[in-house]
């Protein structure tokens, strides 16, 4: 890990955001748009390698300093966030768990964006509950059949590849070892995208519904080439993800916030700017308390990951008081903006719409509240 390194990219991502992203995100976002231009940047960038190992290509980035950039795109637009949020999931899930042939086959090409993945868990009746997706991965010679349907999966259209959760055994006790995780290729025969959703906020963004209808995979594509680890090898990736939601909800608040003090030193009521009212100072103050006390959250578990230990606690309290705060951040900030602060022509709107994404991604705040209860209480017994 180069230091120096890690803080030039990241300034490179904060100057690309302030010149090309925030000129146009309010705009994209209203249309729901998806941002070709910007991603060619960001690949250019080589944002798609940014946590892959430098030995496979990638930038090889600590998830302190992805972290870090994963606000800046956020500070500018959230959904830039989510484009390289589920690729680089699925590129922690073939570094970690994958074998050396998979680690070759796939990670350079992801590491330039050439080829651009997703991870797809959630299915329509089970999100939270993980144990109990349907979708199965029936072995056929050399080959996976693969079929089950797969909801709110993002980057299912522009992106060309999937980490697809199934069943390699659907009648494993406890149900959790019968979970595989495999690396599907999108091909001619599938999966098929069935549906495009529409969202309050994240807009631009592709998250759709997923049908796999006995889809042939090639067994070289289960992930680490065991079966029944994926569910460990899942939980482990969502680490990453939740640091990440977390760090976009510092992002998203980090706008609020600049958007906030800085209108409150431009309007005047009753005479003076309304930063000279203590009603608009307690809100600024407690605005910046909150938001410097997620950055500190999002720090802490992203070195508890980049030093090697289990962080599923750490990563739990971050998203959850990160993504609450980004919440009240951007509410407050809409009332330090007047009318203004709903209007569309003015950003705090987009980032209020933005902000629940980040309370339910990645598992839910209340599932957090449970993972960081049942950690304190192994941390803490009797
Ligand atoms: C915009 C968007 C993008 C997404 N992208 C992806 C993606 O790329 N890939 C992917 O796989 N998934 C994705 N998801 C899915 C997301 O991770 C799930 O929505 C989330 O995990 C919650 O699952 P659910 O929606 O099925 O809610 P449910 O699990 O049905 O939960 C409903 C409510 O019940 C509560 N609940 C459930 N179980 C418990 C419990 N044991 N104790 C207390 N409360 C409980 C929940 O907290 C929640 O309040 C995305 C979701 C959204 C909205």
């Amino acid at each position: 890990m180069d230091e120096s390194l890690d803080r030039e990219i990241v300034e490179t991502v904060r100057r690309f955001v302030d010149r090309e992203v925030i000129p146009v995100a309010s705009e994209l976002e209203h249309k729901d748009e998806y941002p070709h231009g910007l991603v060619a940047k960001m690949k250019e960038l080589g944002l798609f390698g940014a946590t892959i190992p430098q030995a496979y290509g990638g930038l090889g980035l600590s998830f302190l300093s992805y972290a870090h950039l994963m606000s800046e795109l956020s500070r500018g637009w959230m959904s830039l966030a989510g484009v390289i949020n589920s690729h680089l999931i699925m590129a922690y899930l073939i570094s970690n768990y994958g074998t050396e042939e998979q680690k070759h086959r796939f990670l350079p090409a992801m590491a330039t964006g050439e080829k651009r993945g997703g991870l797809a868990l959630t299915e329509p009746h089970a999100g939270s509950d993980v144990q109990s997706i349907r979708t199965t991965a029936v072995r056929d010679g050399d080959y996976y059949l693969i079929s089950g349907t797969k909801m709110f999966i993002t980057n299912a259209r522009y992106g060309t590849m999937l980490a697809v959760a199934a069943k390699t055994n659907p009648h494993a006790q406890p149900a959790y070892l019968g979970i595989s995780m495999l690396a599907v290729e999108k091909n001619e025969r599938g999966p098929t995208v069935s549906r495009q959703l529409k969202k309050l906020g994240y807009k631009g963004l592709d998250t759709c519904e997923v049908l796999f209808e006995e889809l042939p995979v090639p067994a070289a594509n289960l992930i680490g080439s065991r079966e029944g680890e994926g569910f460990k090898q899942v939980m482990s990736a969502l680490e990453v993800g939740r640091i990440n939601v977390a760090a976009r909800a510092v992002g998203v608040g980090q706008a609020a916030f600049d958007s906030a003090i800085r209108y409150a030193q431009q309007r005047t009521a009753f005479g003076k700017p309304i930063a000279q009212h203590q009603a608009v100072q307690l809100l600024l103050a407690d605005m910046g308390t909150r938001l410097q006390a997620a950055k500190l959250l999002v720090d802490n578990a992203a070195r508890k990951k980049d030093a090697g230990e289990r962080c599923d606690v750490e990563a739990g309290m971050a998203k959850l008081f990160a993504s609450e705060a980004c919440a009240k951040m951007t509410l407050d900030a809409m009332r330090v903006l007047g009318g203004y602060g709903y209007m569309a022509e003015f950003p705090v709107e987009r980032f209020y719409r933005d902000a629940p994404l980040m309370m339910i991604g990645e598992g839910t705040n209340e599932i957090q509240a449970l993972v960081i209860a049942r950690g304190l209480l192994a941390r803490n017994p009797l």
